[in-house]
């Protein structure tokens, strides 16, 4: 079935900036489809049609662009939001919780972009919003492996869009501050904790949670999202 209205995907709909940016999207008159690995269960935003996704799965990526296209196809918004935060010292982070966070907050990115861009030739355009951090573009200690996956996804993201541009297609960045979310508590925790780093983590951890605090709200940050896959800025 071909969609009358333009269509958006948002991965991490379950939550967070992605349940915003695919409310925002339903507001600004997409057919919206939103992910997470656990939509089975829940509801919804009005609008919103929820297809299971793990970002981590060459399979589920493959699974879920083939469903969006059989249901409504076309695809002319992918956002790439589906993320997680990862902490610790780079001495007390294993190689397997690198692997974790890069084969998500990366490879998740690289599948989905790939899954979806032959759509996007076909169709004659569209737009990809990867959702980088400000941290795709600082350091910031003990997040060290969560840093340098967004810093990938900045590299990616920009030589990827003078790639396409000639199809229509254009692949566009969005760089959120701190946003009050539930990022901090799903973030993946070190595997082998180390005494020496303990009280300087402890502080970390309480300036993180504080900032995320007074952070944003994802509404505000959906609302950049929406804007920077239709240049129009939502009411
Ligand atoms: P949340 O933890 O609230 O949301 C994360 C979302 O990602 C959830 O919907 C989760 O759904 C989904 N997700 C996680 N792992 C996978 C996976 N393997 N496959 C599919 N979906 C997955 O965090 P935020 O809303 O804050 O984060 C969204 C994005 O914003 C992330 O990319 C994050 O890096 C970025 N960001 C957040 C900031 C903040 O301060 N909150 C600041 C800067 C950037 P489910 O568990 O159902 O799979």
């Amino acid at each position: 079935m071909a969609a009358i209205r333009p269509v958006a995907l948002v991965t991490g709909a379950s939550s967070g900036i992605g349940r915003e940016a695919a409310r925002a999207f339903v507001a600004a008159g997409f057919e919206v489809v939103g992910t997470g690995r656990r939509t089975s269960g829940l509801t919804p935003p009005a609008g919103v049609t929820y297809v299971d996704l793990d970002v981590g799965s060459d399979d589920s990526a493959t699974a879920a662009v083939a469903e969006v296209i059989d249901r409504f196809g076309r695809i002319d918004v992918l956002v790439n939001n589906a993320g997680i935060g990862s902490a610790g010292a780079v001495e007390e982070n294993s190689v397997a919780q690198a692997q974790n966070v890069f084969n998500i907050n990366v490879f998740g990115v690289m599948r989905m972009t790939k899954a979806v861009l032959p759509h996007m030739r076909a169709q004659g355009g569209g737009r990809v919003i990867n959702i980088s951090s400000v941290l795709g573009i600082a350091p910031q200690p003990f997040m060290a492996l969560y840093v340098a996956a967004k810093h990938a996804i900045e590299g990616y993201s920009e030589s990827l869009d003078h790639e396409v541009r000639e199809h229509g297609v254009r692949v566009l960045l969005v760089q959120p501050a701190y946003t009050k979310t539930s990022f901090d508590t799903n973030a993946a925790q070190p595997d082998t904790p180390l005494p020496l780093y303990a009280e300087r983590r402890r502080i970390f951890d309480e300036v993180i949670a504080e900032a995320m605090n007074a952070g944003d709200d994802p509404a505000v940050v959906a609302r950049t999202i929406v804007t920077a896959a239709t240049d129009k800025k939502p009411k």
